[in-house]
């Protein structure tokens, strides 16, 4: 199979159109039509000549997955179903908003780490998602809002980004590339479970991006129980690779926190969070769980909520209790299956 153009870098586009004998100047051509008119059929972009369009069909791919299935929530959020070419299946979700419009998208077929309160975890991994099968997501998003802009994407989908960093880092620099997405790097997101190894490598890379870590219990033994990832990367160490990535790269660092009913809430979860947040330049993120009728977890009441969010009222970070989106369609946090 031929390379797939949403897969390459200007560059790299530049050199094969080098060697099919084209003009270095067809790159910018070509990647006006897909990034700026959002045309990825050869055979549509008129202004090319046929020989040249014909030539494109032979050296590049540019199918993309077909949308299976479109859910609407009820807030607005559109969960979409993507069929890949293998016939494997993963979700992407739009979370439309007043003044922006956000994309979670998936990074992987499944996941193999197994969080408990997760249900692409029931999956398994199945296997990482290539760079085209992560930008065709987005491609498919900004096609889908037409006239709207999309604003901010997210890594926050079926998969552990870090599980799959290569193929997620060659897709962020084609998601900020100026002649590509063009997106600014306060406007994505990657979040994961705590990989530290990876966590170091995604530091020295450079790359500038956000990071959301789901960290979900500031206690090892509870973390261990939602999260098998917290057995292998204790909370100690992550804290310290934590610190590490701060001092080396821009932006904050947000921690999400799944509020789980009598599991994650009490006085002495707090305590901890504020002792593990304490010295960290970040922000925390609570959101309510949301109940898969396969799980065994409960959603807390908005009274257990509040007081939870009162506890951490004089804390050195600030707390945002982010309201689901798209629970009713199963496209909240937690609940991405891919339908299998
Ligand atoms: S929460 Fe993320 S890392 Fe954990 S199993 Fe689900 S997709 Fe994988």
């Amino acid at each position: 199979m031929n390379d797939h153009i949403l897969g390459l870098l200007p560059d790299e586009i530049e050199k094969r159109l080098y060697t099919i004998g084209e003009k270095r100047f067809r790159k910018n051509q070509v990647l006006n039509w897909i990034y700026n008119n959002h045309e990825i059929d050869f055979y549509k972009m008129s202004t090319l000549s046929q020989s040249l369009r014909e030539k494109l069909s032979t050296k590049f791919e540019n199918f993309l997955p077909e949308i299976i299935k479109v859910d609407i929530s009820r807030d607005g959020t559109k969960k979409f179903l993507l069929s890949l070419v293998d016939d494997n299946r993963i979700e992407m979700v739009l979370i439309p908003n007043k003044e922006k419009n956000t994309l979670c998208i998936s990074s992987q077929v499944g996941c193999a780490r197994n969080c408990g309160f997760c249900a692409t975890a029931s999956m398994g991994l199945i296997r990482n998602l290539e760079v085209y099968e992560i930008l065709s997501q987005v491609f498919l998003a900004i096609k889908e809002l037409k006239e709207k802009k999309l604003t901010n994407i997210v890594f926050m989908g079926m998969g552990e980004p870090l599980d799959n960093l290569k193929n997620v880092i060659k897709a962020v620099r084609i998601l900020q590339d100026k002649q590509c997405f063009s997106f600014s790097s306060r406007r994505i997101i990657i979040s994961t479970c705590g990989i530290i190894p990876k966590l170091k490598e995604l530091a020295d890379n450079g790359l500038k991006i956000k990071l959301a870590v789901s960290l979900n219990s500031a206690i090892q033994e509870k973390r261990e129980q939602l999260m098998p990832v917290c057995k292998k990367y204790p909370l100690t160490e992550l804290k310290n690779a934590l610190l590490d990535f701060r001092k080396k790269t821009a932006f904050h660092i947000t921690f999400e926190y799944v509020m789980i009913k009598d599991f994650n809430i009490g006085q002495e979860d707090t305590k901890a969070l504020l002792k593990f947040l304490g010295d960290i330049s970040c922000k925390l993120n609570v959101i309510k769980w949301n109940e898969v009728s396969s799980m065994p977890f409960k959603s807390p009441s908005e009274a257990e909520v509040a007081e939870f969010i009162h506890g951490m009222e004089n804390s050195s970070f600030a707390v945002t209790y982010r309201k689901s989106r798209g629970w009713d369609i199963n496209a909240a946090c937690g609940q991405l299956a891919g339908n299998y």
